[in-house]
């Protein structure tokens, strides 16, 4: 399953982040406010429970967050820019990280760190911001549920098509949770039209 924010407010903030132009601070910030858009879609069917609570009027039962609380796994180093939108906006978060990096020639992703929390019974994020070739997130989900973690669900800000279809030839339960799904890869497997590379605009490297 592939599921796409559709909101004028994350249109606004693509067109700013794919614009080359958009320096490196302002890249950071849209990536945050990106991130938590998609932090609140991709948790809408977390289990609420009822608490009863007094308003300054009168008691009522409201709702809050339920167990299982929330890991959010980072694929290094362009995930970093999603741990802490996502840490902001849900109050019990705890994030790993898997380090996978793109070999820039032949595009294969090597796995080179791994850190995770106990993962048996969390609701698990896997976060990268690009999905390109598929290649990174079908390692980290393939390491995450190595380590006992179920279901785990992947976001990405930018997807390509071969990318989505990769991660569900692999993990076909998975949900995918995207701002928006672009055209193709281009013969360097960066994606069109895309953002460039990602890590490079947050670091300005
Ligand atoms: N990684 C990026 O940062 N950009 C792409 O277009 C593809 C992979």
């Amino acid at each position: 399953m592939l599921r796409a924010l559709h909101h004028p407010l994350a249109e606004h903030i693509l067109t700013h982040l794919r614009d080359r132009t958009t320096k490196p601070a302002t890249f950071r910030s849209l990536a945050y406010q990106l991130t938590v858009m998609l932090a609140i879609d991709a948790t809408h069917d977390l289990p609420t429970e009822a608490k009863a609570i007094d308003t300054p009027l009168e008691p009522m039962t409201g709702r809050v967050l339920a167990h299982p609380p929330i890991v959010v796994v980072a694929i290094l180093r362009a995930g970093v820019a999603m741990v802490q939108p996502f840490m902001d906006t849900f109050p019990d978060v705890s994030v790993g990280y898997v380090g996978l990096e793109r070999d820039h020639v032949t595009a294969v992703a090597r796995n080179y760190y791994c850190k995770l929390p106990p993962l048996p019974g969390k609701r698990i994020f896997v976060v990268d911001p690009m999905l390109a070739t598929g290649g990174s997130a079908v390692q980290a989900l393939t390491v995450v549920k190595q380590h006992g973690g179920a279901d785990p669900r992947l976001v990405c800000i930018v997807a390509a098509p071969e990318g989505a279809a990769e991660v569900q030839r692999h993990h076909p339960d998975t949900s995918i949770h995207v701002a928006v799904l672009d055209r193709a890869l281009n013969e360097r497997k960066y994606i069109l039209p895309g953002l460039g590379d990602f890590g490079d605009r947050l670091y300005g490297t």
